[in-house]
């Protein structure tokens, strides 16, 4: 990994400064991958760009085992090819280009997730038979962001392009997908 930095004026509050960093990193299947982070100084202005460097990008699954703190700062890359799931906590996100969830890391997709979720727990009516399942996946969240609960994240990306960089290594696999596969 290899890590940069430069400056420019905030175009958000045109007063902070920008520092953009510029990190390399080198893929576990030897490709490269260019993250840009953008943070003011002075405003709230931030944002993160990604830009695989590789045109070797496999069709497969990965899966990524969560079991503690550590884990959840795995990073996460979904094309908008890419379909991302964590079943133990029934949550789905169907290719499509949903910016959200691009680039973050597990963190990220629970947080999302849980603000989701607790958006569509505050629209139900109070007598809402629903209300006792959303109210224990909102405690399994919990959990799962203090590393409390075990869980897997899996992206099926049928195209390639999608990325997972483990935190630790041994706790993530890449089946490829064959041709026959997809069909
Ligand atoms: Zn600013």
């Amino acid at each position: 990994m290899t890590q940069e930095e430069f400056s420019i004026k905030c175009p958000a509050c045109e007063q902070g400064i920008i520092v953009i960093s510029k990190t390399m990193y080198d893929l576990p299947d030897k490709d490269k991958m260019l993250i840009l982070k953008f943070e003011c100084d002075k405003c709230s202005f931030f944002k993160n760009d990604i830009i695989p460097l590789t045109t070797n990008m496999d069709s497969g699954v990965m899966t990524l085992e969560i079991t503690n703190e550590a884990d959840l700062k795995s990073k996460i890359y979904r094309s908008p090819m890419g379909k991302l799931e964590i079943p133990e906590l029934e949550l789905e996100v169907e290719p499509g280009p949903r910016a959200d969830f691009y680039y973050t890391n597990v963190e990220g997709i629970l947080l999302r997730f849980e603000n989701a979720v607790s958006i569509y727990r505050n629209n139900l009516e109070e007598d809402d038979q629903q209300i006792v399942e959303i109210e224990k996946l909102q405690n399994d969240l919990k959990k799962a962001m203090k590393g409390k609960l075990k869980f897997t994240l899996i992206i099926t990306d049928t195209q390639g392009g999608s990325y997972i960089i483990p935190q630790d290594k041994s706790k993530y696999t890449f089946e490829k997908l064959m041709k026959n596969d997809l069909e």
